[in-house]
């Protein structure tokens, strides 16, 4: 299976769970099959998505 939302990184084998937005290692040295697909975040992030704040409106990023 690959994963489409969980960010995992590959050494030799073992796989590192990254924050979807840091890429700060959340898990290591696990089975990247036992993982649940979906987007991981570390503490800090997981803290801000549970309380978004209001970003400044009227600015795009377009690429
Ligand atoms: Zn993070």
């Amino acid at each position: 299976m690959i994963p489409r939302h969980a960010k995992i990184k590959f050494n030799g084998g073992r796989g590192a769970l990254l924050c979807n937005t840091c890429n700060t290692i959340i898990r290591q040295n696990f089975d990247p099959h036992t993982i649940e697909d979906k987007k991981w975040y570390c503490e800090r992030h997981t803290n801000e998505i549970n309380s978004p704040r209001p970003q400044r409106s009227g600015e795009e990023l377009r690429r």
